[in-house]
């Protein structure tokens, strides 16, 4: 099964956030309320209610340079999901035409600690009072209408494509050799393991932290 993939180039994002708002509008999830945790990052973490989250990291390098670095936060898309190991009854699905990994309303069956401590990226949320786990689902719904997913469509930048997921591999190869010139610890993220393929130009670490639990 090839499916689909999404390339989220994190050397052409400029955090606009126009994904996010555009994944709360498809997705019909309410606002986060926030306070001022001293960053832009907002809201400061993925959630039942949040699907894709711009993270925000600053830093000093080693030579004393400040490096800003920006992270369009979701679910990688498995191939092979962790998430999916505690179920049994279909409580996670993997749609066989698009690789999309899909949480249903009967996560609320499973242990959410469980299913979190299975997810290597730390992305899966509850819901506190119905229990049911959610995250983004590479608008399913769209795919089957003919769409992008709502956060690609909205990417001003060419930072997020969508596509096959040879032709998005092709792509994210492409775009590492270019920023190699420049920047030699340019690479894909787990290519050969995700379909939402993250590609960036320094340390990983430097972009995204396990989340909070993990
Ligand atoms: Fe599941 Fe985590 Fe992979 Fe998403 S990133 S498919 S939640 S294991
Ligand atoms: Fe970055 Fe594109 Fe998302 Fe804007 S829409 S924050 S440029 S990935």
């Amino acid at each position: 099964m090839a499916g689909y993939s999404i390339l989220v180039d994190t050397s052409k994002c400029t955090a606009c956030r126009g994904c996010q708002v555009a994944c709360k509008q498809w997705n019909q999830l309410p606002g986060t309320h926030t306070k001022n945790a001293g960053s832009h990052q907002n809201p400061s973490d993925l959630s039942f209610e949040t699907y894709k989250l711009v993270r925000f990291s600053e830093g000093q390098n080693g030579d004393g340079k400040p490096y800003w670095y920006f992270f369009s936060e979701q679910c990688r898309h498995c191939l092979s999901p962790g998430c999916m190991g505690s179920a049994e009854k279909e409580e996670i699905i993997q749609d066989e035409k698009t690789g999309a990994v899909i949480f249903t309303p009967n996560t609320k069956d499973l242990k959410f600690k469980t299913v979190l401590e299975d997810c290597p990226y730390g992305i899966p949320r509850q819901d506190p009072q119905s229990k049911v786990m959610a995250k983004c689902n590479m608008c399913n719904d769209r795919i089957a209408a003919g769409m992008i997913p709502a956060c690609v469509k909205s990417c001003p930048t060419g930072a997020m494509i969508f596509g096959e997921r040879d032709k998005v591999l092709a792509e994210s190869k492409k775009r590492v050799e270019d920023l190699k010139k420049t920047f030699p610890k340019a690479a894909a993220l787990n290519a050969d393991d995700v379909r939402v393929i993250y590609v960036v130009k320094d340390d990983p670490k430097k972009y995204w932290k396990l989340a909070a639990g993990k």
